[in-house]
């Protein structure tokens, strides 16, 4: 299974489809070691940047999924391939479907007490038949993050699905990842918040149009300053890339 993993403004992203991103994952969860599945966003992009263990651990990922528009069009253009938006939030249910079906283990790890206890039971509802191998809070102290690591490998999860935010869950990644006897590790940011049901994702037509982030944005007025990275992407997109054709 081939995909190209082009560079936008020198962050790695896959060109793929959900079909395809799904393909990865079944191989994935043959596999015998660890794999990181990470969503790229222009936020994302402008943060790994200046983050260098940020870049390091995407570059590490066995899946980078195109999540933001603003990164599925550059990739499209750059790739000149028909490159779908894969979001992490539509990719986490696919991959409890999946592991309902194949008896893989998931743990939940992330979001308060109360959002990740209700994520649990939510997703058990949803698929029946799905093996929760245990859940933990997102506010663990940095001291007891030794014992996190063995009660996941002693639960014998397959699957970790990690919302800590970005970029707390990759750096967690990159720090913890290689020692879990895992097969996938999926950082969710706030999809817990939604599958949970304390903060709702965007109506239908915002995500039809793309303007998940503006719904956010109203919503949410506080996002304004992580939302100025969007702008600075799209100016440096024009720098970088379409000023330089003509
Ligand atoms: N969170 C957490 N521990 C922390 C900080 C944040 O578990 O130390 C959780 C928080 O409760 C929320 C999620 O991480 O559920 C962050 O969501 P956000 O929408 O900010 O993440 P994004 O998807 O934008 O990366």
């Amino acid at each position: 299974m081939r995909f190209p993993r082009i560079e936008v403004l020198g962050v790695p992203v896959d060109c793929l489809d959900s079909e395809t991103t799904m393909d990865v994952v079944r191989r994935m969860l043959e596999g015998d070691h660890p794999q990181a599945v990470i969503a790229v966003n222009p936020e994302k992009v402008m943060r790994a940047r200046n983050d260098t263990t940020l870049l390091d651990q995407m570059m590490r990922a066995g899946l980078l999924i195109p999540d933001g528009i603003g990164v599925v069009w550059l990739a499209r253009w750059k790739s000149g391939r028909e490159v779908s938006r894969v979001t992490g939030s539509d990719l986490m249910p696919r991959i409890c479907a999946l592991a309902r079906d194949r008896g893989c283990r998931i743990f939940l790890y992330g979001g308060k007490g109360e959002v990740v206890e209700r994520v649990a039971t939510r997703l058990c509802e949803r698929f029946p038949g799905l093996q929760i191998a245990g859940i933990q809070d997102g506010y663990l102290p940095e001291t007891r993050m030794e014992t996190l690591v063995e009660r996941i490998n002693e639960s014998r999860a397959d699957i970790v699905f990690l919302a800590l935010g970005s970029p707390k869950q990759e750096r967690w990644m990159s720090r913890y990842l290689p020692r879990l006897r895992v097969k996938l590790c999926q950082g969710v940011g706030g999809t817990f918040d939604v599958i949970a049901g304390t903060v709702n994702r965007s109506p239908e037509f915002f995500q039809q149009v793309h303007l998940e982030w503006f719904y956010r944005l109203m919503t949410n007025p506080a996002r304004v300053i992580r939302q100025q990275a969007l702008v600075q992407y799209v100016l440096l997109v024009m720098k970088h890339h379409l000023l330089r054709v003509r």
